[in-house]
């Protein structure tokens, strides 16, 4: 895992404001469902779940890496190159790892819970959230030397962890 994608170089700051149709979509009488802005050259263009997919196509054309999403309430961008999801922080991208998330979260409620670190072999919560292949894969990437150091450190706050 790594902490942010290869491409950040590629965003432009002084892009074109989005525009609020997909105007490729527009000039061909099709419609869309979410908008996506290219973070290289500031073009719209539609989602993937979008009959056109004129996002996906922009990048295979243009080789621009970085599209945003431009639906309301949301702020992730998504690398086509390496596949990576992404949000803004500190004025950068950092890379979202939602495994990585999901398990803290469910590794502090089976801490208050009365549990402790390491959790046995095979742990899962009462939903099915693999606990215990969870924590072998952080504690794997932290052998590797590969883990990111914000996961390292939170990963160091849950009650009773040690490496
Ligand atoms: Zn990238
Ligand atoms: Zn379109
Ligand atoms: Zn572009």
């Amino acid at each position: 895992m790594q902490a942010t994608c290869s491409h950040l170089d590629q965003i432009s700051p002084d892009r074109p404001v989005p525009q609020d149709v997909c105007p490729t979509c527009v000039a061909i009488g099709s419609s869309w469902v979410h908008l996506r802005q290219c973070l290289t050259c500031g073009a719209t263009n539609c989602c993937d779940s979008s009959p056109n997919r004129h996002a996906t196509k922009h990048f295979q054309e243009s080789r621009h890496p970085i599209m945003q999403t431009l639906e309301e309430g949301e702020d992730w961008a998504w690398c086509f190159v390496e596949r990576l999801t992404m949000e803004p922080q500190d004025g950068t991208f950092q890379v979202v790892d939602p495994f990585f998330e999901a398990g803290l979260w469910y590794a502090r409620q089976a801490i208050d819970d009365g549990g402790s670190v390491p959790f046995p072999a095979g742990a899962a919560t009462g939903d099915g959230f693999p606990l215990a292949l969870w924590e072998s894969t952080y504690r794997g990437r932290h052998r590797a030397g590969t883990l990111d150091p914000d996961q390292v450190a939170e990963l160091e706050a849950l009650p009773g962890w040690t490496w």
